[in-house]
């Protein structure tokens, strides 16, 4: 072995080494330092930097250099392309330079006091498909790397890249929570981005889904305190009052569900086994808190063994349930609260009979770190009020307990440790928006573009709570109602009679206004934890929504029929049909809705006897049969989310593909365009109840393809209205047509944004997802 393979050998050793020894360190600087000494001085190189990535600035910045002057750290920065740097970051391939000051891509930076330097290596740092930055080194000698130290370079860098992405991403993470006195308290390094879910603004210490709990379980609080029996008993009476207010609180929120979340919790309070089993061991001489632990970890070892999903589930309660009883005993005398009571919830990811507890516990907002803005926690989360931002920052699941953190929902902002001058800015625009909301002319009027073409503004609804602000602002009808939320709370499914009540409270509310409703649409994230009937490899793409319906006919029998009941007064019943893939399919649930209605005859319970019939456009396989559908359906609702997702294969609540989730993909625009005409056509009514007919960058292109009724969440209403008033169809549908002959993205992209940038006279259009 040559002197300077034994060098390039033990290079990587020593790099093993550091890796192992700084993962999970957080001496980031100093980690870097240390690198680029070993490398410059295993390669005898005059300078050895580190470039790391900044996905929020979209630049690369000197992190670490030796033998450049060290004020340039932090100060360097480039675009990827720009300079060798960037060049080597973009293409991901090494560059090995004699002469660099020769290759037309070099970029001198004064700062770094580099003209001596004429040989020039650099390598991409990569993990997998993750760009982390660049490893460079230099000399003043030209010429003077060989292609063996391309080699050596190239295997410190993929063996450092671990170590080197955690370090970034700390790195990220340090800036973001750091307390700079910066002048504008808006700095783009003082937050962390992420794509708002739901709009609001909240602020609080944050808390771990469901870790505030285990807390209590894990035996560490508070050991030197004493209990009896008796302090137990009181723990389970202020537990069971605590839950009892938790619920009726929740009855304004959510009605159709209030009494449900809870039996569990209720149900285990009340048996006397559990009671019992913990008594005894406090009489056997067992602390309380530790008689509660024991009894509760034997439930959950009891409920997590059962092969039943819906027992399962309960161990999440018994959790929540023991963690109470706990709290209770040793904060004895404190004000009633739940843990995640003004808090900032911090979670992976969230189910959404989830966010309704949490919602019941009055959490000022929510934080994931994975899902989808379409995804249905997301939908939910804005029907709850709730502000909700998901950022795929894992390492927000690292931050202390507690840490104080500011939610800017309404432009996707996380900032963490926010320091004086942001809260107090937040607290005047908090102030501003809250007189802004209370001008009285948010609800709106009857929708007419400015050349008087009418539209039909209707609500989307999710919980019946909802219905108060859809009549508020004045929505003409529900377009959409999901019946599935009621499904997702309880611990089964619920009864006709169950359903009944909840529909005829829908239809009550709405007098004679059109109400329509659509079937049960359970699917991967929107999976009834009491069945496994939906789940799957790929639950979207299985026994969901109205294939679900139609294998368990007695479930969907049920349904239709609570429906027809309830609605047996209503003015204009519509019942529409989701997920339908074929002619076949639809004939087939209509078949069912219409025997339900002749045995409600025969029965002489009173019923809806002639609700119009409809369905939902959501599978492609649709835009090719429409004409055949028109003739049998009495009118159409297009679900743009599943449109979007089953058209590009795109998963619409996973945050990692999110940036291929894209409504302007000319193949959704075209089949959105195709199945409008047909149904036009045939004079059928086609409505738009996906996300994006609240969304104002793609409503001209809507209009003009021919859609005459959007169903939007009920707060969007004002703004869809007002963007409504502010077109001109025969602008619409020349913007539709000029959108529909682009053949790639970026062409649609650059049409969509210079259209929305004329109507707004330069600026971008508020929410604008584009
Ligand atoms: C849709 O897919 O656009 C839709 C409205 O249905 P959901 O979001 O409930 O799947
Ligand atoms: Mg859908």
């Amino acid at each position: 072995m040559s002197r300077k393979d034994r060098d390039h050998f033990n290079l990587l050793c020593d790099i093993g080494d550091l890796a192992a020894l700084v993962t999970g360190s957080h001496n980031i600087e100093a980690f870097l330092d240390s690198t680029v000494k070993l490398v410059s001085r295993h390669l005898e190189a005059d300078v050895c930097s580190i470039y790391l990535y900044d996905e929020n600035a979209g630049d690369l910045v000197l992190k670490a250099t030796v033998g450049l002057n060290p004020d340039a750290i932090g100060q360097i920065r480039m675009k990827p392309g720009e300079g060798l740097v960037g060049a080597t970051f973009e293409s991901l391939h090494p560059i090995r330079e004699a002469f660099a000051s020769c290759n037309p891509l070099f970029k001198y930076f004064e700062e770094a006091n580099e003209d001596r330097f004429e040989s020039f290596l650099s390598v991409p740092i990569q993990r997998g498909v993750q760009k982390i930055g660049v490893l460079v080194v230099q000399h003043e000698k030209p010429d003077y790397f060989s292609e063996r130290d391309v080699m050596a370079l190239k295997a410190s860098a993929s063996q450092l890249a671990g170590a080197v992405e955690n370090a970034r991403l700390l790195m990220d993470l340090y800036e973001a929570t750091g307390t700079p006195a910066a002048p504008s308290a808006l700095e783009p390094q003082a937050f962390i981005r992420g794509q708002i879910a739901s709009e609001g603004i909240a602020q609080g210490p944050i808390t771990f889904f469901k870790k505030s709990h285990v807390s209590f379980l894990s035996g560490n609080a508070n050991l030197c305190t004493r209990f009896t029996e008796a302090d137990f008993h009181e723990a389970v009476k202020k537990t069971s009052r605590e839950l009892a207010e938790l619920q009726s609180r929740l009855a304004e929120r959510l009605p159709e569900s209030a009494s449900l979340i809870f039996t569990a919790h209720f149900m285990i309070l009340k048996d006397p086994k559990f009671i019992d089993r913990i008594v005894h061991q406090i009489t056997e001489g067992a602390s309380p808190p530790d008689a509660v632990r024991s009894v509760a970890r034997h439930y959950i070892n009891v409920f997590s063994s059962s092969s039943h999903a819906y027992i399962r589930e309960k161990v999440s309660d018994m959790e929540d349930l023991a963690g109470r009883i706990l709290k209770n005993m040793y904060r004895h005398g404190q004000e009633m609260q739940g843990n995640e009571k003004g808090r900032i919830v911090v979670a992976g990811e969230l189910y959404p009979s989830e966010i309704l507890k949490l919602a019941s516990e009055d959490v000022q907002g929510v934080i994931l770190v994975k899902g989808g803005i379409t995804s249905h926690v997301s939908i939910l989360a804005r029907s709850l009020k709730i502000p909700l931002i998901i950022a795929d920052h894992p390492q927000l699941m690292e931050l202390p307990e507690e840490t104080p953190v500011l939610l800017d929902a309404t432009i996707g902002n996380i900032y963490i440790n926010p320091d004086e001058e942001i809260l107090a800015q937040f607290a005047e625009r908090q102030a501003a928006g809250q007189v802004l909301a209370k001008t009285p002319d948010t609800a709106c009027r009857i929708a007419c573009t400015a050349d008087g073409t009418r539209v039909r503004l209707l609500a989307n609804i999710n919980l019946l709570s909802e219905l108060a602000v859809a009549k508020e602002m004045n929505a003409e009808g529900i377009g959409l109602y999901r019946t599935e939320f009621p499904f997702i709370v309880r611990p089964t499914f619920p009864s006709e009679e169950e359903q009944y009540l909840v529909y005829k409270h829908l239809f009550d509310e709405m007098a004679d206004r059109e109400v329509t409703i659509r079937t049960l649409d359970i699917s991967g994230d929107k999976a009834l934890v009491y069945s496994n009937a939906t789940s799957g490899k790929n639950p979207d793409l299985g026994l969901r929504s109205i294939r679900f319906s139609l294998r368990h006919r007695p479930l969907f029998e049920q349904q239709l029929r609570a429906i027809l009941r309830a609605g047996a007064d209503a003015g204009r019943l519509r019942i529409m049909f989701p997920m339908i893939s074929s002619l076949d399919e639809f004939r087939e649930a209509k078949r069912i809705l219409e025997i339900c209605m002749d045995d409600l005859a025969r029965e002489n319970l009173p019923h809806h006897s002639n609700p119009a019939i409809g369905m939902m456009v959501e599978v492609p396989s649709v835009v090719e049969i429409m004409p055949a559908l028109a003739r049998e359906t009495d009118f159409f609702s297009i679900g743009t989310n599943d449109f979007i997702q089953y058209t590009i294969a795109v998963d619409r609540t996973n945050e990692k593909v999110a940036e291929y989730y894209r409504a302007y993909h000319p193949a959704v625009l075209r089949g959105l365009s195709r199945v409008v005409r047909a149904a036009v056509a045939a004079e059928r009514e086609i409505a738009v109840c996906g996300e994006m007919g609240h969304e104002t960058e793609y409503i001209p292109f809507l209009l003009g393809i021919g859609v005459r009724t959007l169903s939007v969440g009920p707060q969007f209403l004002p703004a869809v209205h007002d963007c409504i008033a502010g077109l001109t169809l025969a602008d619409a549908e020349r913007h539709a047509g000029i959108l529909l002959a682009e053949d790639t993205l970026a062409g649609a992209l650059k049409v969509l944004q210079s259209y929305t940038a004329g109507r707004t006279e330069g600026a971008p259009a508020p929410g604008s997802a584009l």
